[in-house]
């Protein structure tokens, strides 16, 4: 038989410090524009598709590097915000 243990621990998450980086994509098509972190630089792409297509629908993703930590302290059962892990 085997035997697990349930706990129940906090998790928090937080950036990392990567740059955010945004990217344009158009809908009508499948081109999208390079990933930056300038704002201007994924509009312009947007722009200059639109002007040689005609395609005026576009997506602006922003892709934002977080990561998930164990907080210390002592975990609590059922308590809100807790993720149950196997130990
Ligand atoms: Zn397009």
């Amino acid at each position: 038989m085997t035997r697990r243990l349930f706990a129940f621990a906090r998790w928090r998450l937080d950036p990392t410090g990567v740059p955010m980086t945004r990217i344009t994509a158009c809908q009508t098509c499948p081109e999208r524009s390079e990933p930056s972190p300038d704002l201007v630089v994924v509009g312009r792409w947007a722009m200059a598709h639109a002007g040689l297509t005609g395609h005026r629908g576009f997506d602006e993703i922003t892709t934002a590097s977080l990561r998930a930590s164990l907080e210390d302290g002592p975990a609590v059962a059922g308590a809100q915000g807790l993720t149950e892990v196997v130990r």
